[in-house]
C-alpha cells in the first residue's frame, strides 16, 4: 500500500470509535479513516449469529486477554472484542448511566465541563428512550433502550425482582434516572432481539459518506510521531497511514498499549522494553479500575430458552456512604443448562462492586504489536472490596432464601455452597476470591486530568499532554470508575470529543 493522507485517523471501530467516525465525517470535506483490527460485518444480515442475539453477550470474537496471575496464581479472563462495534456488539447490553456524582467526581478532580448537568444533554440526545419522556430522557437519539414490562418477565426474573421487593428494597421504575436506588427493569439496547452495538447506532449511517473509509483487519502497531506530534499511523506490517490527526479509541488495554509502543508513557519502563522514548507520561497504563464479579450459584431445573437477564438491584454495601452512589449491583442470570448441576440447570444471583478501590495497571512485555499486554487487573486487592463482596454474596444468599425466588432452588447451593454458613465471613471471603471474575469495565488507563505528572495522561478535551496532534477518546479516559456499567458512559465521551475535533 502506498502512503494515504487523511485528516483525521481513529484507531478501534468499538463503542467510542464507531461514534467518533461517524460524527466527524458528518462534514465530507474532512477525510475519515476508521481502522480495526477485526472483521467488518457492515449490514445486519452480514452478523454472525452470535454478535446480533442479543439475549445474552458472546466471546467469539475475542483478543484471548487473561489477567497477570494474582498473589495465589490466578489468572481470570478479560474479554475485549475485536470487530467493527467492538465491546457494544458483544456485551450483555445493559445501558446504564453512572450516578451524577460519579460525574460530578471527574469535574471536581480538574476535569471541567464533564459534570452530570453538563453531560445530561448528551446522555438525552443519544438515545431513543422508550419508556420515558421526561427531562431526564431523550426521545429521538440513535441508541434505542427499553426495559421489559411486568409481562416480559421470565418466570425467574419476575421472583427476582419479587423477592427483592419482599426483602425490603425499593422499587425502582427507571434506572437511569438520577437517585435511583432499588430493585427494577433492566435498560437494555436491543431492538427485536437484536443488539444494537455503535456499529448500527452510528456508523451505519455514516458508511457511504465519500469522506470516510472503513478499514477492517489491520492491527495498529503504532502512532508515527515527528518530535511530539502525531503525523499518522504505522499498522502491523509497516505500511504507514499518514494523518494530520491521531485519535486512539483502542478501549482500555488497546489504548495505553499504542501509545508505549509509540514511546508515550513511563520513561524508564519504556527503555527497559527498547522502546524509544517521545514524551515521559507516567500515567499511561496505570490506575486501571474494573468492577469486580462473583455469582451465588444455585441449581435448577434445566431447559428454559427465554431471556436471562431482565432485572438489576441496585444497593449500598455497609461501607457505602449513605447519599453516595449504590456500591453493589444484584442480578439474577439464567437459568442454563448446566451438566455439573445435579438438576442439569443453574442460576447465578450475580454480584458485582461498582466502587472499587483497587488499582491495577496495563503494560507492555516486549515491543512486539502483536504480543498480548501484561493487564495486572487488581480484583479485590484493596481489602475493603473484599469485605464488600462478602456483604454482596450474603444478600444474594438471603434473595435465594425468599420467596417467591426460593421456589426455583432446587437443592443445596452449589457456590460459595451449602457447607459453608452466612456466619462465616472467612469462608465465603476465601469462596468470592477463587471465583471473581471481570464485569468487563476496565477504564483509567489513559485517565484524563489536569496533571501529567500526576498520572493524568489527557486533558479535559481528551488531548494527550504534551503531545500535538493526539487524542485518546474511550473508556480509558475516564478518570474514576463510574458506579455503572460502562459502555453507555464511553459513547457519551465519544460524542463529546467529536464535537470539539470537529471544531480544531
Ligand atoms: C463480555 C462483555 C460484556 C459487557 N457488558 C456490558 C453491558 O452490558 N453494559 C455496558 O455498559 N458495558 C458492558 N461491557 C463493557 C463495555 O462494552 C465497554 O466498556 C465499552 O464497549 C468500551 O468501549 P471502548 O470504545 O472503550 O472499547 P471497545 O469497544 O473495546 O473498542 C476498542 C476497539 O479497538 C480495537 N483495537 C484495539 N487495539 C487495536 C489496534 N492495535 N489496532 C486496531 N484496532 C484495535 C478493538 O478490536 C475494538 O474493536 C461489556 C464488555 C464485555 C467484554
Amino acid at each position: 500500500m502506498g502512503t494515504v493522507a487523511y485528516d483525521v485517523v481513529v484507531v478501534g471501530a468499538g463503542s467510542a470509535g464507531c461514534v467518533l467516525a461517524a460524527r466527524l465525517s458528518e462534514d465530507e470535506r474532512r477525510s475519515v479513516l476508521l481502522v480495526e483490527a477485526g472483521p467488518d460485518y457492515p449490514s445486519v444480515a452480514d452478523l454472525p449469529a452470535d454478535v446480533a442475539d442479543g439475549t445474552r453477550p458472546t466471546v467469539a470474537h475475542d483478543w484471548g486477554f487473561v489477567s497477570e496471575p494474582d498473589e495465589a496464581g490466578r489468572s481470570v479472563p478479560l474479554p475485549r472484542a475485536r470487530l467493527v462495534g467492538g465491546c457494544s456488539a458483544t456485551n450483555a447490553a445493559f445501558l446504564l448511566r453512572g450516578w451524577p456524582a460519579d460525574y460530578d467526581a471527574w469535574a471536581a478532580a480538574g476535569n471541567p465541563g464533564w459534570s452530570f448537568a453538563e453531560l445530561l444533554p448528551v446522555f438525552r440526545a443519544v438515545e431513543a428512550d422508550a419508556d420515558f419522556a421526561d427531562r431526564w430522557h431523550g426521545g429521538d437519539g440513535p441508541i434505542p433502550v427499553r426495559r421489559p414490562s411486568p409481562q416480559e418477565l421470565s418466570p425467574l426474573q419476575h421472583a427476582f425482582v419479587r423477592a427483592a421487593e419482599t426483602a425490603g428494597h425499593a422499587v425502582v421504575e427507571d434506572h437511569n434516572r438520577p437517585g435511583a436506588a432499588g430493585i427494577g427493569p433492566m435498560p437494555r439496547n436491543v431492538r427485536d432481539g437484536l443488539r444494537m452495538s455503535t456499529s448500527l447506532t452510528h456508523l451505519a449511517a455514516a458508511r457511504d459518506r465519500s469522506g470516510l473509509t472503513v478499514r477492517a483487519d489491520a492491527v495498529v502497531d503504532r502512532v508515527e510521531l515527528s518530535g511530539t506530534r502525531a503525523c499518522g499511523v504505522r499498522l502491523v506490517g509497516g505500511a504507514v497511514v499518514e494523518a494530520a490527526r491521531v485519535v486512539l479509541a483502542a478501549g482500555s488495554y488497546g489504548s495505553p498499549a499504542i501509545l508505549w509502543r509509540s514511546g508515550v508513557g513511563p520513561a524508564d519502563r519504556l527503555r527497559a522494553l527498547g522502546l524509544p522514548v517521545a514524551l515521559d507520561l507516567p500515567g499511561v497504563g496505570a490506575n486501571l479500575a474494573d468492577h469486580p464479579l462473583v455469582a451465588v450459584d444455585l441449581p435448577t431445573a434445566p431447559g428454559f430458552r427465554g431471556p436471562v437477564f431482565q432485572a438489576l438491584l441496585t444497593m449500598r454495601s455497609a461501607r457505602a456512604p449513605r447519599d453516595g452512589p449504590p456500591d453493589l449491583h444484584l442480578f439474577a442470570a439464567g437459568p442454563f443448562d448446566d451438566a455439573a448441576s445435579p438438576t442439569g440447570g443453574v442460576f447465578g444471583i450475580v454480584t458485582g462492586l461498582m466502587a472499587p478501590r483497587s488499582r491495577g495497571s496495563v503494560r507492555l512485555r516486549s515491543a512486539d504489536p502483536t504480543e498480548a499486554p501484561l493487564i495486572d487487573v487488581a480484583h479485590l486487592r484493596h481489602p475493603d472490596d473484599l469485605a464488600r463482596m462478602v456483604d454482596a454474596t450474603l444478600e444474594a444468599r438471603r434473595l435465594s432464601r425468599t420467596l417467591p425466588l426460593a421456589g426455583f432452588v432446587d437443592g443445596p447451593e452449589l457456590a460459595p455452597g451449602a457447607a459453608i454458613g452466612d456466619e462465616d465471613r472467612s469462608a465465603i471471603a476465601a469462596s468470592v476470591r477463587d471465583r471473581v471474575g471481570s464485569y468487563h469495565h476496565p477504564v483509567g488507563t489513559c485517565a484524563m486530568g489536569p496533571d501529567p505528572r500526576r498520572g493524568a495522561v489527557v486533558d479535559r478535551r481528551c488531548a494527550v499532554h504534551g503531545a500535538q496532534g493526539l487524542w485518546v477518546a474511550d473508556a480509558s479516559v475516564m478518570p474514576a470508575i463510574p458506579s455503572a456499567n460502562t459502555n453507555l458512559t464511553a459513547v457519551v465521551i465519544a460524542e463529546r470529543v467529536a464535537v470539539w475535533l470537529a471544531a480544531v
